[in-house]
């Protein structure tokens, strides 16, 4: 510990929001360079070292091979695909002195599929699995949280090439099971999640979810049957319409007076009715034109099912010259009654309500004792309302759904023929024939499962490292180096220790034994070793930074002891 470069930091520093961001500074283990940009210092890269060691032995295991790609990525690739134009300004883009234009890899199908297209022909070849550890990039507007959202930061990823469906599921299944023994290796707990595939596209794909009370996603899952999904992907049941309660008002529908109420909840609060009376209208345009999406008062619209019920590329919410277009009305009075010329979705809990309350499409103007079919019908109901807490579970549709928070830190993907299809990339089939490769990919985000584990894992004093990725396991606590006896003791448990592994650190710092203590909990090493007072009778002290627990060990057995842990 005396050459060690870890300063740590007795305070907060301000700039950390979350616990992993504030504790990797002051266990000295990173600095920030720029926003969203970090050095590591030793601890800290033995630690990103063994997350990137147990990734790389279990994708081996897995039969996928290492490969390693440039960061510096030419345009042309890109543009092949159309994603030059998509991927807006996350991308980080230069140009050469030759003024052409290049980017910062922030992912790489691209690049991987010119390597295929270019050095593999027969199907006879397949299936291919490929992955590389690398540095990416991705401009965030706003980086922030440290290694969890940096615009600088290093992936595992991987991409698989299939001439089958089942052949591509066979592999989806080996990243799976991959993906679990990586994660239970590391020794987290985590959740694996139905996912929106977002910007990388493609069919299904899963999210690995760390659980944290701090993590940035919700995640919602049944006890009865496990199912598991994203806030932006969790389906709601089936609500069944049964016996009394729900038989539909018998009164006519009829326009009121609602001047200047315009939210859910003005409107409800000055008609005294629930918001789960009401039916919500929301004007989105695509590019198939707009469409008046009905969510219940009490429900928010999930854009990603409706982008994908419509089967568009895009959605987003009218503006104000739009929906006075449509609704002939001024905002904050639409409702589906007498609309035309436009397309109606009701989300399925807009079915159920059996005395709606809805903008009447005329300034200071509601409709009251609205029903479905009776008084304006939607093309389709479906669901299209992001899940809450207690929704039924769309799986079971017995179970109720739970929320809990986590990070994500891997996904995996069925990309299908998506990439490939639009960059040639084929090979030739038994027959002779030019098909495109099916595709998979999996990504692991090294430096965020490493403060994901800080997320799952701290207490006020500091980090409590999983022994699989602690930067040093056992530290060993001379308590007065000046003591030629305890610093010998100290000496020889070392060397005798560091035979068996690299893991251990001794803290021959000349300082008060109260700062080292701070340290090595600041820091989390999971074992330590205290040799002080006790050696007077013949023992030395080993406590575990986990559960506290402390114990007196007989000198004479304190290295087979301690070659326990390290096993
Ligand atoms: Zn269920």
């Amino acid at each position: 510990m005396s050459r060690l470069l870890a300063p740590t930091l007795r305070e907060d520093p301000g700039e950390a929001e979350v616990p992993s961001h504030r504790l990797m500074l002051r266990a000295g283990m990173i600095r920030k360079l720029a926003a969203g940009v970090y050095s590591f210092l030793p601890l800290g890269l033995r630690v990103i070292h063994k997350v990137s060691n147990i990734i790389r032995e279990e994708m081996d295991r897995s039969g996928a091979q290492e490969v390693f790609l440039p960061t510096l990525l030419p345009a042309e690739l890109w543009q092949e695909t159309g994603r030059w134009n998509i991927y807006g300004k996350e991308l980080f883009r230069i140009k050469d002195r030759h003024e052409r234009d290049f980017c910062l890899g922030p992912t790489h199908e691209e690049i991987i599929t010119d390597l295929v297209r270019n050095n593999l022909r027969s199907y006879k070849q397949l299936p291919l699995n490929l992955y590389q550890i690398q540095t990416k990039f991705r401009d965030e507007v706003r980086p922030r949280f440290g290694l969890m959202r940096g615009r600088e930061f290093m992936m595992k990823d991987s991409y698989s090439f299939h001439d089958s469906e089942a052949s591509l599921d066979k592999e989806y299944k080996n990243m799976f099971d991959t993906y679990c023994r990586i994660f239970d290796r590391i020794g987290l707990q985590y959740k694996v999640v139905e996912a929106d595939s977002g910007a990388i596209g493609g069919g299904f794909s899963q999210e690995f979810m760390v659980l944290a009370d701090t993590g940035e996603e919700e995640i919602f899952y049944c006890e009865s049957c496990g199912y598991a999904a994203s806030r932006e992907s969790a389906g709601v049941g089936k609500y069944k319409v049964t016996g009394q309660g729900v038989s539909r008002t018998e009164h006519k529908m009829q326009e009121t007076l609602t001047p200047d109420k315009k939210t859910i909840d003005e409107v409800s609060g000055f008609l005294k009715i629930s918001p789960e009376q009401m039916i919500k209208t929301l004007i989105y345009e695509t590019e198939k034109g707009p469409v008046a999406a009905l969510v219940r008062g009490d429900h928010d619209l999930n854009e990603a099912k409706l982008k994908k019920l419509l089967g568009v590329e895009e959605v987003r919410l009218a503006d104000e010259k739009v929906i006075e277009k449509v609704t002939k009305s001024p905002v904050g009075f639409a409702g589906p009654v007498g609309l035309k010329n436009i397309r109606i979705i009701a989300d399925t809990a807009v079915a159920l309500i059996p005395d709606g309350v809805t903008g009447a499409n005329k300034k200071d103007h509601h409709l009251i004792h609205v029903v479905i079919e009776r008084d304006y019908k939607p093309e389709l109901t479906a669901d299209i309302r992001l899940a809450i807490s207690q929704d039924l579970c769309p799986k079971c549709e017995g179970g109720h759904m739970n929320v809990t928070r986590g990070i994500e830190v891997g996904h995996i993907f069925k990309l299908g023929t998506k990439y490939s299809a639009k960059m040639k990339a084929n090979y030739l089939d038994e027959n002779n024939t030019e098909k495109p490769y099916i595709m998979g990919c999996y990504g692991i985000g090294v430096g965020r499962t490493a403060a994901a584990a800080i997320e799952q894992c701290n207490d006020k004093d500091g980090i409590i490292w999983p022994a699989a990725i602690a930067p040093f396991v056992i530290d060993i606590i001379p308590a007065n180096t000046e003591e030629k006896e305890q610093m010998e003791l100290a000496e020889k448990i070392y060397s005798e220790l560091t035979k068996l592994t690299p893991d251990i650190i001794l803290d021959d710092r000349p300082e008060r034994i109260g700062v080292k203590l701070k340290d090595a909990d600041l820091i989390g090493f999971p074992v330590k070793v205290i040799i002080g007072k006790a050696l007077k009778d013949g023992k030395i002290e080993i406590k575990l930074r986990k559960t506290g627990e402390t114990k007196l060990t007989p000198v004479g057995n304190a290295i087979e002891e301690l070659a326990g842990y390290v096993r």
